[in-house]
């Protein structure tokens, strides 16, 4: 078998995702079972979103707009950019992919933290690029000692802003200097799935830096429109960059039903701002009831938090799926005795603390 295999294929080691709703119910014999081990909206879709899709789902035979004409001129307008400064992905995740195949050559590296998104580290690794992984300084991206490891051979470095699964976030004074000296042939991608549910004033509004520095922004539909499952993200930079990423992207890699509701969702300022409400009471009533418990978490700007539950989270992990709360352990990143739990609705959050109190 080995010798059918691409050589670095054999060590990636395969991304493992949140556990679905479904699948649970299934596997433990469950009625009820929430989830809330993937940093999605628990308020649904956005409204607005699927009546787009309904519009257009007569019209799936088609293949959609390759150019996705009109998602890049909507969100030109809402980010006071050009199209030509943008690439749409099937997720964020896709155009990890893309920048890594456009950008970094065989015998360059990228540069990351660890503990932070695993997809940097899986998709170099299906490409066969070197990462090397930074240590985290108190839960937050160290962007001092990542900059020393910069040498001639970087091409990419990644940052998660806010980062995934801390909740930690690098200021825009720590970003500047960052850039500041930083060498030419180094690209910064700034990943900013999460930035929708910031809530701090020193937060980097990266956009401004795409007009003249080596950066490329991420966005996603994922999170606060609530379209995980329909993939759909962005890339922001120079439009040279872009044309580039175009010649690596699939052309249809954005769907048809997708792009409609990414269309009408960016319209959708009234379920934003219930999204962002319903995100900042629930990790408040959250930090409350842990510190009631005299359980130590790390304070997030994003909507998930990243909780110490002081012993082996797979048991911790396993056993809150026994009341039908799925959770993420943190195993696969090295915290053996941390979980991550998304904020959810009033009544998820109110569930979740109670079957942690009785997993613990
Ligand atoms: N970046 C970060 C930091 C994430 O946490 C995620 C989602 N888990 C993504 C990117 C990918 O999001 P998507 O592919 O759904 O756009």
């Amino acid at each position: 078998m080995d010798r059918l295999i691409r050589k670095n294929i054999l060590t990636v080691t395969p991304y493992i995702a949140g556990k679905p709703i479904e699948e649970t119910k299934r596997q433990l014999g469950l009625q009820e079972v929430i989830k809330l081990a993937s940093n999605e909206n628990p308020l649904g879709p956005s409204p607005k979103a699927v009546q787009a899709i309904k519009k257009v789902l007569s019209e799936i035979n088609r293949y959609p707009d390759s150019q996705g004409f009109y998602l890049k001129r909507k969100l030109a307008m809402v980010l006071n950019l050009e199209p030509a400064n943008l690439v749409l992905g099937n997720g964020s995740d896709e155009l990890i992919d893309v920048i890594i195949k456009t950008f970094v050559e065989e015998d360059e590296n990228i540069v990351t933290s660890d503990i932070t998104f695993l997809e940097y580290e899986i998709i170099a690794g299906v490409n066969g690029r070197r990462i090397i992984k930074v240590p985290l300084r108190y839960f937050k991206y160290d962007l001092e000692s990542i900059k020393k490891k910069i040498d001639k051979k970087t091409k990419l470095v990644f940052i998660a802003n806010p980062n995934n699964p801390t909740g930690t976030y690098v200021t825009k004074q720590e970003v500047e200097d960052f850039m500041s000296g930083l060498p030419d042939n180094v690209l910064l991608v700034m990943d900013e799935a999460y930035d929708t549910f910031i809530d701090v004033d020193d937060f980097p509004n990266s956009l401004r830096y795409v007009k003249d520095k080596n950066i490329i922004v991420l966005k996603t539909f994922s999170k606060a429109y609530g379209l995980a499952g329909l993939r759909i993200g962005y890339a922001v930079t120079r439009p040279e960059l872009v044309s580039y990423m175009e010649r690596v992207r699939q052309p249809f890699n954005t769907n048809l039903l997708a792009q409609a509701a990414a269309i009408a969702a960016l319209d959708d300022k009234k379920f934003l701002r219930k999204t962002k409400k319903t995100i900042l009471e629930g990790k408040s009533y959250l930090y409350d009831s842990l510190k009631k418990l005299g359980i130590a978490y790390v304070p997030s700007v994003s909507n998930f938090i990243l909780i110490d539950v002081g012993k082996d989270c797979m048991g911790v992990f396993k056993e809150m799926l026994n009341y039908g709360v799925i959770v993420r352990d943190m195993k696969q990143y090295g915290l053996k005795n941390f979980i991550r739990v998304t904020i959810g609705t009033e009544k998820e959050n109110e569930k979740f603390i109670r079957v942690l109190k009785k997993a613990l």
